[in-house]
């Protein structure tokens, strides 16, 4: 997901729309769905809910994670938003911190799995959350 006019800090610039579902119905879906790369297009809600993207989502679940990232995620209500964190120009790709949460003990091959290989200097080498 790339700019295309100069985007300004603070600027809102998409939003993360889909399907609301609750986090249990997300987990089955996903198990049912036999995804085994881990990617997803779930979007966590502070009451508990996802907002799924795959299901009538927008261009921002496009959006790349990077340790270092231009935008972040901020939930108004039960709907999120893309906020620029610093000026972008055309041609920039976009990125936030997934900041991913895992049920249970972050095993090797989770931490495989959500390995992160953005090369920003501050890369923590995972997508998941900071513990
Ligand atoms: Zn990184």
């Amino acid at each position: 997901m790339f700019a295309v006019t100069q985007i300004r800090a603070n600027e809102q610039i998409l939003e993360y729309k889909g399907k609301r579902v609750s986090w249990a119905q997300a987990q089955r879906e996903y198990a049912r769905s036999a995804a085994e790369d881990g990617h997803t297009f779930y979007f966590d809600l502070d009451d508990g809910r996802v907002i799924d993207g795959a299901q009538g989502g927008t261009s921002a679940r496009w959006v790349n994670h990077s340790c270092a990232p231009n935008c972040e995620a901020e939930q108004d209500g039960s709907r999120v938003f893309f906020l620029a964190l610093r000026d972008i120009k055309p041609g920039e790709e976009l990125f936030i911190d997934y900041g991913l949460i895992v049920e249970g003990r972050k095993t090797a091959a989770l931490k495989t799995l959500y390995a992160c290989r953005c090369g920003s200097d501050g890369c923590r080498g995972t997508m998941l959350a900071a513990s």
